[in-house]
């Protein structure tokens, strides 16, 4: 069955109606070919508010056949053509995007105003770049006295591409429109935590009048719609964000398949503060690379470690500003946390706290659930939770915990910070705080990290490549690099008489 709207509200009684979250295949929008559904949650509340379609394989290979179908035109489609369609999509994500803030933040449980002012507008500015990074899209030749080389760069056909929940729109998009650009239509499955936003992008792609197929978005768990996505031979290309569990079996399913895997897995990231740096910004920039979202973003600096001379000043100035922060209603805009994203990951979160006990640790503010009264007070709240004490070794400083949980650990000179920055599994970002420019790039230069920020954090460039290093990723997104994994080279050799 196929509707034109992704949502159909069904009075489940007099006094409720209940959402339904459907696929987008081909143009439109289809019920489970199954008919299985998910229970979505609004974590603010700790209700179900939908229900989220639980795609079998076959909605998946539907999907995988309207996208290669469309690609024979998406593909051949001058440069412009695709640039132009990106730009329509931007257009829709702008006109709807105190819409889309009100769905993230629903979904997710963060606050409203994150979504609003960074999230749901980063979501149109990826595709607005990656419009306008096309556009200036060359080939290149190679010329000789017995040949000239032409060498283009060619789309894979379908691209499949698996998000997270913890920047539902924001990720999603950051894949998707890359692969639009190079040529490719794509069969893009986000997280079934938090599906809302990407089906109101289906609707967008709908009212602008994108072909069909060109764009389909599966819904549904990650072990049935998504294992299905990434073992399907008819999808050359697998962008994935998510935990490095999830991205060795990917890894796994994908190698005897030779796709090309691009993998942005999670982190451990340590935020490496000098004695010699700006102490007031670092302090509020720290605040913030510990606690925004929940902590529930890949980037955030989990590990602070502090030069000795100015820990004991840090550290009291950082507990009595963390003390100071509001965890409370996501629709508030005095609140500084939200929700985190789950009843399950809130029990994950609290046993790490304490695990973190056990291993010695002293837990310096937090370290609880929060009760957020009125009509929050069943939602699943954390407190900031700082944690001092605890050893390098244990499992509270080398496994990602992916809330609001920090450690601090004083160090006495370079080496030792560089030995205690490196000294984990992950590599994917680090803060360095520093006022001495040399001192910045050696550390920057050292630190086995694919991204380091100098005195700052989460500044991004959308030209840059960004991804991990060790077990935080494989491959590389951003600017030319996401062009380039979207891509296939051919050479031509035109022999001369
Ligand atoms: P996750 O459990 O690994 O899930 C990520 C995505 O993979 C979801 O869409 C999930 O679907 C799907 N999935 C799960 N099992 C699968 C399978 N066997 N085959 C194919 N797809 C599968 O991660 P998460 O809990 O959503 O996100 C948090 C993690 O993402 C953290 O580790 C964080 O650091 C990482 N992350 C990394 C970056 C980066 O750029 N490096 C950015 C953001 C987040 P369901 O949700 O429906 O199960």
């Amino acid at each position: 069955m196929s509707v034109n709207t992704s949502r159909e509200v069904t009075s489940k009684s007099d006094a409720t109606t209940m959402l339904k979250i459907r696929s987008f295949i081909n143009g439109e929008f289809v019920e489970p070919s199954n008919g299985q559904w998910l229970d979505n949650y609004d974590p603010a509340v700790g209700e179900v508010f939908s229900q989220v379609a639980d795609s079998p394989r076959e909605d998946v290979d539907r999907a995988v056949a309207a996208a290669s179908l469309a690609s024979r035109e998406w593909s051949r489609l001058a440069i412009e053509g695709r640039s132009n369609w990106l730009n329509k999509i931007a257009d829709g994500i702008q006109e709807r995007s105190a819409e889309l803030a009100a769905a993230e933040c629903r979904d997710s449980g963060k606050p409203l105003k994150l979504a609003r002012d960074f999230e749901i507008p980063r979501a149109a500015q990826n595709f607005r770049f990656f419009a306008s990074l096309i556009a200036g899209s060359s080939t290149s030749a190679h010329d000789s006295p017995i040949a000239l080389n032409i060498t283009l760069a060619q789309p894979w056909g379908v691209g499949g591409t698996i998000s997270p929940w913890n920047l539902p729109l924001y990720l999603f998009t950051w894949k998707v429109a890359p692969a639009l650009a190079a040529g490719n239509c794509v069969v893009a499955k986000p997280s079934e935590v938090t599906p809302y936003t990407a089906s109101l992008l289906g609707e967008i792609c709908q009212s602008v009048g994108l072909p069909p197929g060109v764009l389909n978005i599966v819904q549904g768990s990650g072990g049935t719609t998504g294992q299905a996505l990434v073992e399907h031979p008819g999808i050359r290309a697998v962008s994935f964000t998510g935990g490095t569990a999830t991205g060795a079996k990917i890894a796994a399913a994908t190698a005897p398949l030779f796709k090309k895997v691009s993998l942005e897995l999670g982190g451990k990231n340590p935020n490496i503060i000098f004695a010699d740096c700006d102490f007031e910004k670092m302090l509020a920039t720290t605040f913030r690379s510990s606690f925004q979202n929940q902590g529930q973003i890949c980037l955030c600096g989990s590990r602070i470690l502090v030069e000795r001379s100015i820990y004991e000043r840090f550290r009291d100035a950082f507990v009595s500003l963390t003390e100071r922060a509001r965890v409370g209603d996501p629709l508030d805009e005095s609140s500084d946390l939200g929700a985190v994203v789950s009843r399950p990951h809130q029990q994950k979160i609290l046993a790490a706290i304490e695990r973190a006990k056990q291993e010695g640790g002293r837990v310096l503010t937090g370290g609880t659930a929060v009760n957020v009264p009125g009509r929050c007070a069943n939602g699943w709240f954390v407190a900031p939770t700082i944690i001092e004490n605890l050893a390098q070794s244990c499992s509270t400083n080398q496994q990602e915990i992916f809330g609001p949980v920090v450690t601090l650990q004083p160090f006495d000179n370079e080496p030792e910070a560089l030995s205690l920055a490196n000294d984990v599994p992950y590599g994917l970002s680090a803060t360095v705080w520093t006022s001495d420019v040399n001192r910045a790039l050696r550390v920057a230069e050292q630190v086995q990290t694919g991204v380091v920020w100098v005195n700052g954090w989460l500044v991004r460039d959308l030209r840059t490549p960004f991804g991990g290093m060790k077990e935080s990723g494989v491959g590389r997104e951003g600017g030319l690099d996401s062009l380039e994994f979207w891509t296939q080279k051919k050479n031509i050799c035109l022999c001369r008489n």
